[in-house]
């Protein structure tokens, strides 16, 4: 049966994009549609951010035990446990996601939607055929995997990241194919549980768009760990093995080379998900590669038509598609250019963690900036201390005419939480001298960012560590 009704405002996707889309516009008082195809929280809660991060924490739990000096006898990993706490906390998230949507009035549509014109979406399930018209329509339909030439996820041997977040049992060897963010993360994850893991990554390092120092630390820290990493290998071809698990012929600097393991676990790589959008009906392409929308802005050429989060392109992060929703939201209630800011945090979540915001070192010089580099390592921490954990540094980079903070990059624990001081430094155009000014408190890993504020003018507590000026006089 198709039925037609309308509303101020579409959303299509339901992840962090779209559901903070449509719940920022409904408190406004937009009469809001929200349309997901599958589950409620996208990519992030299901099969992302959320899982991921559940099993790692659970994973590193079970490494510290393990490598624990003081306890003793032998600890056995109930798997199955790990993974249902995993989909318990996904399932609940998802009820918790329901609940705000339905106390701010959002209308959630299960189905599948794409145009029909610039203001008309129809929307199909099992049971209806329904077209809504639209003042607003915001797209938030996230991105898809895709994969090398003859290289597919098959669930057995073959995983793709949400096979590897439903393991059935730990492989005892693994190989984990693109040292990106979520490779880094996986090899992790699967290192702390006790598999064999070889991190293959086909450029020159681990983490090619990281801060380069601190993606060798990174390095270094996996390989310490037990970690084969393997750089400027590609994987060519997998087949099954005789014995069970897979062959694989990778493509190294040497020419090829073959190895056998029990799982591969294919991180592949994002594109934004617009196929199924019909997007020829307004005029836009459905290209992945071609920019939905202009000047970092989140609406389309179409006016009325937005993109956010990974349907518009990288970086493919929950934060990034949250951002872009406020802006978006904005933007339709006349409050501002419909521009998002470009100060997006990376975080690569491993042990140590890996957090960056800002310019490097070399994009400031390049930037023709004359920079002051302070640094604080957390073998001077006392926090770190007492967790066990001083493996890492901040590197703070700042403006040397006007202090002003340019970009801070840091590797060591729970540096992906201490990431968002230095945002906030950077959106609010603070210097180092009002980082210097704030009392942080003791013992705690947030005295690393102080600490490195201190370094820029030689004056830190902990340890002595010289700044360095570079660029132009
Ligand atoms: C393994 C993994 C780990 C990750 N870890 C992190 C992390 O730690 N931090 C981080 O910031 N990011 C992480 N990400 C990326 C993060 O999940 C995405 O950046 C984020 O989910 C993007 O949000 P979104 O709303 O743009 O899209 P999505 O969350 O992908 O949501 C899009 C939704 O739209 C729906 N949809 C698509 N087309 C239609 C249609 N035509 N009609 C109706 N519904 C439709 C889809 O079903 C989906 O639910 C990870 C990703 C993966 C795969």
């Amino acid at each position: 049966m198709t039925t037609a009704k309308s509303c101020d405002l579409l959303v299509v996707g339901g992840g962090p994009g779209g559901y903070t889309t449509a719940i920022l516009a409904a408190r406004k008082g937009l009469h809001t549609v929200m349309v997901e195809q599958e589950h409620l929280g996208g990519t992030c809660l299901n099969r992302g951010c959320v899982p991921a991060k559940a099993l790692l924490e659970d994973s590193a739990l079970v490494a510290s035990v393990r490598n624990c000096s003081f306890m003793r006898g032998d600890l056995t990993l109930s798997l199955g446990r790990m993974v249902d706490r995993k989909t318990r906390l996904v399932e609940t998230s998802r009820a918790g996601i329901a609940g705000v949507l339905g106390e701010c009035g959002v209308e959630v549509v299960a189905g599948r939607a794409h145009f029909l014109g610039p203001r008309r979406m129809s929307i199909q399930n099992a049971e209806n055929d329904l077209t809504l018209e639209a003042s607003h329509i915001v797209l938030a339909t996230g991105a898809q995997t895709e994969y090398g030439p003859g290289l597919r996820p098959d669930g057995r041997c073959v995983w793709s990241t949400d096979d590897a977040l439903n393991p059935p049992s730990v492989p005892r060897t693994l190989t984990v194919v693109g040292a990106g963010n979520r490779g880094v993360e996986f090899a992790t994850l699967y290192r702390n549980l006790g598999a064999e893991v070889i991190l293959i990554e086909q450029q020159g390092r681990i983490l090619p768009r990281v801060h380069s120092e601190l993606a060798d630390r990174l390095r270094k820290s996996l390989t310490d760990r037990g970690v084969k990493v393997y750089v400027r290998t590609a994987l060519a071809s997998v087949a099954p093995a005789d014995t069970g698990g897979v062959r694989l012929t990778l493509q190294t600097a040497k020419g090829p080379q073959e190895l056998q393991v029990d799982r591969v676990l294919l991180t592949g790589s994002r594109r934004p998900a617009r196929a199924d959008l019909n997007l020829q009906a307004i005029g836009l392409s459905a290209a992945a590669d071609d920019p939905l929308s202009l000047d970092d802005g989140v609406e389309t050429p179409v006016k009325g038509v937005y993109v956010v989060g990974d349907a518009s392109g990288p970086p493919y992060l929950a934060h990034k598609a949250i951002a872009q929703a406020m802006a978006a939201v904005d933007h339709i209630l006349g409050r501002n250019d419909g521009r998002q800011s470009l100060l997006i945090p990376n975080c690569i979540y491993g042990d140590p963690e890996l957090a960056s915001v800002g310019l490097t070192e070399e994009q400031a010089l390049n930037a023709g900036h004359r920079i002051k580099i302070g640094e604080f390592h957390f073998v001077g921490n006392g926090r770190a201390g007492t967790l066990g954990k001083e493996e890492g540094l901040v590197i703070l980079v700042s403006d040397a005419p006007s202090g002003r903070v340019l970009g801070v990059h840091m590797i060591g624990p729970r540096v992906t939480e201490l990431i968002a001081l230095a945002a906030l430094a950077i959106q609010n155009g603070l210097d180092v001298t009002a980082i210097k000014k704030t009392v942080f408190p003791h013992p705690a890993l947030s005295e690393t960012f102080f600490e490195a504020a201190l370094a820029t003018h030689n004056e830190s507590i902990h340890m002595r560590m010289e700044a360095e000026e570079l660029g132009p006089e």
